[in-house]
């Protein structure tokens, strides 16, 4: 069971989005819970404001550091409550492993790239925060007193941490067992091992003049294994030559590799 926590001043589009299909459904099964608490709630002002102005000028308006210091707190001391009903009838061993900090995740352009490593890395936690900034950010004194990671989705630059935190949880979740409702599809995917995956096919065996590779349908699970890593190769040394470094191949593969690069570059 995996328990994530959103602080965002938008629930309602997190919720929309995670809540249909795969995710949906591990929710349902009470494999995965999720939450988006509204920082909103905890504004201090009767406007319910939660911006202002940035000190020294500058475009925009800042998130301010208390509300979202009182939404963590609030999350942070429900986890704990948690905890210590669990641990009411556990060793002390389990206690003070339970006992660590949880990790919180700001959603940042600055932050370290998100891979498909690092969703296999969180997928491990019990319990996740994650911080979605708006409008300019957040005032930088609350991000050093709560946040561990800063993660960003890629170079470019979105206006909230919303959709970057609804695709990391969606790619952490379907590493939870239990979600995907096959484990061995998420086996061999794009990115295990630094290998793209390779081309799929389904009913019908002709459509548009376009036959099935004919190895797919022999049954001969050996060639067909070794078709799909061929696959691969070719495939991610076409299109994502650098993840090729840190590939293990044997030394057929990388020829193999070596020989795609080059057509690639014709
Ligand atoms: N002024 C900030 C900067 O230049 O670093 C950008 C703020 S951005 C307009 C507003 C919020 O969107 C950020 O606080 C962050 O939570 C989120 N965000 C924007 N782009 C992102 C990305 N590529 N990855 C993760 N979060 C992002």
């Amino acid at each position: 069971m995996m328990n994530i926590h959103i602080m965002t001043l938008f629930p309602e589009m997190v919720m929309g989005g995670l809540g249909t299909s795969i995710i949906g459904r591990a929710m349902d099964k009470g494999i995965l819970s999720i939450e988006a608490v509204n920082i909103r709630d905890y504004a201090y002002n009767k406007h319910q404001s939660v911006d202002d102005y940035p000190y020294g000028g500058g475009a925009g308006m800042l998130m301010q550091a208390e509300p979202v210091y009182q939404c963590y707190q609030a999350i942070q001391e429900k986890i704990n409550a948690a905890k210590r009903e669990k641990s009411a009838d556990i060793d002390k061993e389990e206690k003070s492993i339970s006992e660590k900090k949880t990790r919180v995740l700001y959603m940042s352009p600055q932050g370290r790239t998100f891979s498909q490593r690092m969703a296999e890395e969180l997928a491990e936690e019990e319990e996740l925060i994650f911080l979605c900034g708006h409008y300019e950010g957040i005032d930088e004194r609350v991000l050093e007193e709560i946040v561990t990671d800063y993660v960003s989705i890629g170079d470019y630059v979105l206006t909230g941490g919303e959709l970057p935190a609804m695709v990391m949880v969606d790619a952490i979740s379907r590493m939870v067992p239990g979600v995907l409702h096959n484990d061995v599809s998420a086996e061999f995917e794009s990115f295990q091992g630094n290998l793209l995956e390779y081309p799929q096919y389904s009913r019908p065996e002709i459509w548009h003049e376009k036959r099935v590779p004919e190895i797919l349908l022999s049954g001969h699970h050996a060639n067909i294994e070794k078709w799909r890593r061929e696959q691969s190769v070719i495939r991610t040394a076409l299109n994502r030559p650098d993840l090729l470094d840190k590939a293990e191949l044997t030394k057929q593969e990388r020829e193999l590799a070596v020989s795609c690069s080059s057509v690639r570059k014709e």
